[in-house]
């Protein structure tokens, strides 16, 4: 008799990465290739963040703080919450998985948008839960009626990517506030904000406040985007002590290394530079946006540091992302992000940007 897996793995997705397979990622940089598929910063890290990975690096021969405690006090200062309502994870993908795991049993019912990100298919499969894809609406953005209208006595979860991945479309603040006034007290919402710095309709601690009032709502945010620490994976939820417990119940203790502990603690002293990196994605995100719209292509507005483009009709979506592959630029293409004809493109310089509208220039031809 041969081995048999869990019928589950048939049910989970898959993540194909947005960098050239086998290669590692400083090859790839000095390989002139423009890395435009992973919503990354094209920034790297503040020099005080590089010393604290070296002071923890040569310390790596002790096991990390389980209880990440100076970084989640520094998180707790930062947002004036008590440490015992922040969560730290090996990225926020895994507060995700730790929450479907902690929520759900055998038939309970996640609520997600779609398209939107990539990692939601895996939680009904995984927790033995029930999906609901609810389709954005006109504009791309999602539909919060829709949503709620699938809301059971089932439902355990409902999840709202704020700004939305792979659209970049934002909802104000002030209608996370109404969603969380209709929302019955057995849900869980989780506002996955992983490019909330970069929007521009509210302050971004404009959800805190709605946190306080809220005890079901929880704000997931990382360090993969802004802070520029994405290849050390640390991501946070701001939430309630109990939710705080269940996840950390379901997860292995030492989930977040002593480097990346030590880099978040200290990249999150640096908010004069994180400021300055929003600003410089917000100047990307003009000159990027402009440049596709001159070429005759829809892109709604981005409140993140990606855009997402409809390709013309007679565009093919697969032989668009080698040509600006085979000119070194590497993008995401649309359909396994559940938007067939359409590309993703993150921010990168000056120059990689100026070279992805030439190429995509080049890629779509004229007219
Ligand atoms: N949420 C969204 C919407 C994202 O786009 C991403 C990263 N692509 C994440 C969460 C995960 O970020 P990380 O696990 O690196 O913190």
């Amino acid at each position: 008799m041969s081995v048999t897996y869990s019928s589950r793995l048939e049910a989970i997705p898959g993540y194909t990465a947005g960098v050239p397979k086998g290669k590692a990622p400083e090859a790839i940089a000095e390989a002139g290739i423009a890395q435009l598929a992973s919503n990354e910063s094209p920034f790297a890290p503040h020099p005080k963040v590089v010393e604290a990975i070296a002071r923890a690096a040569a310390a790596s021969n002790r096991y990390p703080d389980p209880a990440a405690t100076l970084l989640r006090r520094r998180l707790a200062d930062r947002f004036d919450v008590d440490p015992a309502e922040i969560a730290v994870a090996n990225g926020s993908c895994e507060i995700l998985l730790a929450a479907a795991e902690a929520l759900c049993e055998p038939g309970a019912e996640i609520v997600y948008a779609w398209p939107s990100f990539s990692i939601y298919p895996y939680l009904a499969p995984l927790s033995g839960g029930r999906e609901i894809r609810v389709p954005l609406a006109d504009g791309d953005v999602h539909d919060l009626d829709a949503m709620v209208a699938e809301v059971t006595a089932a439902t355990q979860l409902l999840i709202v990517c704020n700004p939305n991945n792979p659209t970049g479309t934002h909802l104000p603040a002030e209608r996370i506030g109404e969603l969380m006034e209709r929302l019955p007290d057995h849900v869980v919402a989780i506002v996955d904000e992983a490019y909330v710095e970069f929007q521009a309709h509210d302050d971004p601690d404009t959800t805190l406040d709605l946190r306080r009032r809220h005890p079901n709502l929880v704000l997931l945010r990382t360090f993969s985007k802004c802070y520029g620490l994405a290849g050390l994976r640390v991501g946070y939820a701001l939430c309630g002590a109990r939710f705080r417990a269940a996840v950390d119940a379901v997860r292995q203790p030492f989930s977040v290394n002593a480097v990346a502990q030590a880099a978040a603690a200290e990249a999150i002293l640096h908010q004069d530079d994180v400021a300055k990196r929003v600003g410089q994605t917000i100047a990307e995100r003009i000159f990027v946006t402009e440049g596709v719209r001159e070429l005759g292509l829809r892109t709604p507005d981005s409140h993140a540091n990606f855009s997402w483009i409809r390709l013309g009709d007679d565009d093919d979506e697969g032989e668009v992302v080698a040509a600006l592959g085979d000119r070194g630029v590497v993008v995401r293409p649309g359909t396994p992000l559940g938007g067939p004809g359409h590309i993703r493109v993150s921010y990168g310089t000056r120059v990689e940007n100026e070279r992805f509208l030439d190429a995509l220039a080049a890629a779509i031809g004229p007219g």
